[in-house]
């Protein structure tokens, strides 16, 4: 088994775009975090982005509404950014409070600075495979992940469990794509899929998305395959001075001597969601910097 370096692939790409923005003159690149309330995970993963555009040389704003904002302030709020020329990327962190119609929201941002790639727009650029889109982070990350792993997908059975918006679904119109990165044969599975554990032994690349603790057993996976654990879930633990730890979807220690590589939670598709935002942030400055 071959544990896939999240982390180094991640600062691999980071070093590129740090490169690539040090030769900017002028106005540099600026995305604005909009975080509503103090979900504590999001908190962690909003300040992780801003310390990476900042390590990257990227600008970045930080708008932080209270939890009792009223949806038509959030659209105001949006509305100000769109319009603000000094702005390249908005990134509204889910998830929202709630109340709030997040679709409505993600809608709400202009597809060109929409660098979360969830805008109706930009999901139909997928779906057109027009790359003048933003591809959602973690979904992108992934394909990243495989690629520079060496892991092939034409011909491949690819199972995807899970069919969010936010991983599910973009990662397996990726995979689908017609493209020499992807080319594979996918299935996607969710909660009322029967026989699951029938259909992610087909797998020879199983990804696993769900937010369901250590649900992937190795019953479930076929000896040989990639598998690639996009869960982050946070699990009571006393020992710990936070008092939970991060696991995965997958069960790491019965799953991972079966397969041919796997990466490790924390570690794996984390870093590469920041890394490929910082990307997509750097894709929007340069599109609007043309237009
Ligand atoms: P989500 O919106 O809650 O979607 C979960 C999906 O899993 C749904 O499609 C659901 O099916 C399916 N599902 C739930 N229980 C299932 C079961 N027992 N069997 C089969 N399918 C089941 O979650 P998400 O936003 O996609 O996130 C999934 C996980 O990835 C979470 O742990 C999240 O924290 C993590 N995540 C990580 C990153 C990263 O950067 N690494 C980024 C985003 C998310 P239905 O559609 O039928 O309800």
């Amino acid at each position: 088994m071959e544990l896939i370096d999240g982390n180094k692939i991640a600062a691999d790409i980071i070093a590129e775009l740090k490169t690539e923005v040090a030769g900017i003159s002028g106005r540099r690149p600026c995305i604005v975090f909009v975080r509503v309330g103090e979900d504590p995970a999001s908190v962690s993963y909003v300040a992780k982005k801003e310390k990476t555009a900042a390590e990257i040389g990227i600008e970045s704003r930080m708008v932080l509404p209270p939890a009792s904002i009223k949806p038509a302030e959030l659209f105001s709020l949006i509305d100000r950014l769109n319009a603000d020329p000094a702005v390249d990327g908005i990134l509204v962190q889910s998830p929202l409070p709630k109340g709030f119609d997040e679709v409505a929201v993600f809608r709400r941002i202009a597809a060109e600075k929409d660098v979360d790639g969830f805008h109706t727009a930009n999901l139909g650029k997928l779906c057109q495979e027009d790359d003048s889109g933003f591809v959602a982070c973690t979904p992108a990350g992934i394909m990243e992940l495989l690629v520079r792993s060496g892991v092939s997908l034409t011909g491949k059975h690819v199972v995807v469990l899970g069919r969010s918006l936010i991983v599910g679904k973009p990662v397996a119109l990726l995979a689908l794509q017609k493209k020499s990165w992807a080319n594979a044969t996918v299935t996607v599975c969710h909660s009322q899929t029967a026989n699951l554990p029938s259909i992610t032994r087909q797998a020879d690349v199983l990804i696993a998305a769900i937010g369901r603790p250590e649900f992937v057993t190795a019953d479930m996976v076929k000896p040989g395959a990639v598998v690639i654990d996009v869960g982050i879930n946070r699990v009571p633990d006393a020992t710990r001075k936070t008092g939970y730890r991060l696991t995965g979807d997958v069960h790491f220690p019965s799953v991972s001597p079966l397969c041919s590589k796997i990466p490790p939670v924390p570690g794996g598709v984390g870093p590469m969601t920041v890394a490929l935002l910082m990307k997509n942030t750097l894709k929007a400055y340069n599109t609007r910097l043309k237009s």
